[in-house]
């Protein structure tokens, strides 16, 4: 680890300091970029996003808007505005909101990756700071809700007892000889952070003085993802603000109920009662009606050669659903064939049906239909549906076709 003029490594709360700009470079992506002597701005790295915050020096005020890791070359400052000039001395200012929200972040995933390990051995294989929550996984058998519940409660008493958190510089030796929480992956000198009985681990990032400025924990949802749980929590600054995300839309939602907010759970399962019994009973009106339509169709038909009725009707904007349903009700009759097409814009929807006493192939006039609107169906001997494009007169011919074939037998 190369300690060298990065000033975040000892104090995290550093937010001015000053400095002499030791060169200035165009990036490939046509930002400009200085690097500096010493840096209390902390790059990306280890899950979490940079500082930003501001450079002054005797030429303007330059905006930082990213800091990139570029290791023994030192901190690369990603700047817009007015660049102050290599060898030029420059005040620099760290936007602490930032900074201390993702310190919130980052403290409080060592809180809770050691309430994994303390609770259930399990370790945590990755994190990250994202723009509204973090995410840990961790190597949890048998996650669920109780168990993540149960090392929530166990970080936020750590937060609560507010504990020292030491940061301090040691060899590869002197780290061999502590318990880490997780081998460390780098060589040379250490960056041990170390919350007082409770978690030591080797870290480069940015860290609370004390457990209790973490405020609060909270896990916000869980998931398996490639053999791990994922976890997704909130911290500090962003609990709150995620509460109150949460607590707005509640009253919304409590609103367009005209209840409180505590009672939108049982305005919900009765709206879902409500829209269940409902359904129910449009069906049923759905059935009558359409049993209704069978009766006056058929009382229209008059047995045709045969003895047999061919029912063909042409609907605008009919659902494969209610023409089928129309079928099974028509069918239900001695000697009846059924062809009923429906015309949506360009697109043709078709149900073919026969009574069980009648030996036609609806699924063979169907695929001849079918192939007339350049579409696809098929189904069986005794019903079949498909569809294609047509307009009423295209589907008109196409119904005149099928029973001038039924006629034909
Ligand atoms: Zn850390």
């Amino acid at each position: 680890m190369n300690t060298t003029g990065r000033l975040y490594y000892l104090d995290s709360y550093l937010l001015e300091f000053t400095a002499r700009v030791t060169a200035f470079a165009e990036m490939d992506d046509q930002r400009f970029a200085v690097t500096l002597d010493e840096t209390a701005f902390y790059p990306t790295g280890g899950g979490q996003p940079s500082d930003t915050g501001t450079l002054e020096s005797s030429t303007g005020v330059a905006r930082v808007v990213e800091c990139i890791d570029a290791g023994s070359e030192g901190v690369l400052h990603v700047i817009e505005g007015e660049p102050p000039q290599t060898g030029a001395r420059v005040a620099g200012r760290i936007d602490w909101p930032r900074r201390f929200e993702h310190l919130q972040q980052h403290t409080a995933q060592h809180i809770l990756s050691q309430a994994f390990i303390k609770l259930y051995d399990a370790e945590t294989h990755g994190f990250r700071i994202m723009e509204r929550w973090s995410e840990i996984d961790v190597r949890l058998e048998n996650p669920s809700a109780e168990r993540i519940r149960q090392a929530t409660q166990l970080a936020n008493e750590i937060v609560w007892e507010n504990r020292p958190v030491r940061v301090r510089l040691v060899t590869a030796e002197e780290a061999a000889r502590m318990s880490l929480r997780k081998a460390p992956q780098r060589e040379g000198v250490l960056r041990i952070v170390e919350i007082e009985g409770f978690d030591t681990n080797a870290c480069g990032g940015t860290h609370a003085r004390a457990t209790g400025e973490v405020g609060v924990i909270f896990a916000r949802s869980w998931e398996r993802a490639k053999g791990m749980t994922r976890i997704e929590f909130v911290a500090g600054t962003r609990a709150l603000k995620d509460y109150d995300i949460v607590n707005e839309t509640a009253h919304r939602i409590a609103a367009s109920f005209s209840v409180g907010r505590d009672e939108i759970e049982q305005s919900t399962l009765r709206l879902t009662d409500e829209h269940k019994e409902l359904s129910r009973r449009l069906r049923a009106l759905e059935a009558t009606l359409i049993e209704a339509e069978a009766e006056e169709l058929i009382r229209q038909i008059n047995p045709g050669l045969n003895e047999r009725r061919i029912v063909a009707r042409i609907f605008d904007r009919r659902d494969h659903e209610s023409l089928k349903q129309l079928a099974q009700m028509l069918i239900q009759r001695p000697q009846t064939i059924v062809l009923l097409a429906s015309t949506d814009g360009g697109a043709a929807r078709l149900v073919f049906a026969r009574s069980p006493d009648i030996q036609a192939d609806m699924n063979l006039l169907m695929r001849e239909a079918c192939q007339e609107l350049n579409g696809r169906g098929g189904g069986r001997p005794d019903m079949a549906q498909g569809g294609g494009q047509a307009n009423s007169t295209t589907l008109t011919q196409t119904l005149k076709l099928i029973t001038e074939r039924l006629n034909a037998n």
